[in-house]
């Protein structure tokens, strides 16, 4: 896998913090973090938080 950002090299890391099976790519070269988890969770909670807004 490679990275996005600048086309380094990406590894896999465990990340047993985050959950049991949880899989995050790190790119040694500059460091970007692809994890899947977090981005939903993030979408999620801004989904919510627009639909809070609309009910206002
Ligand atoms: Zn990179």
């Amino acid at each position: 896998m490679t990275c996005q950002k600048c086309k380094g090299l990406m590894i896999e890391e465990e990340q047993p913090e985050l959950a049991p099976t949880a899989v995050i790519h790190r790119c040694i070269n500059c460091g970007l973090v692809l994890d899947p988890l977090i981005q939903k969770n993030r979408l999620g909670s801004r989904r919510g938080k627009e639909s809070f807004v609309h009910a206002a």
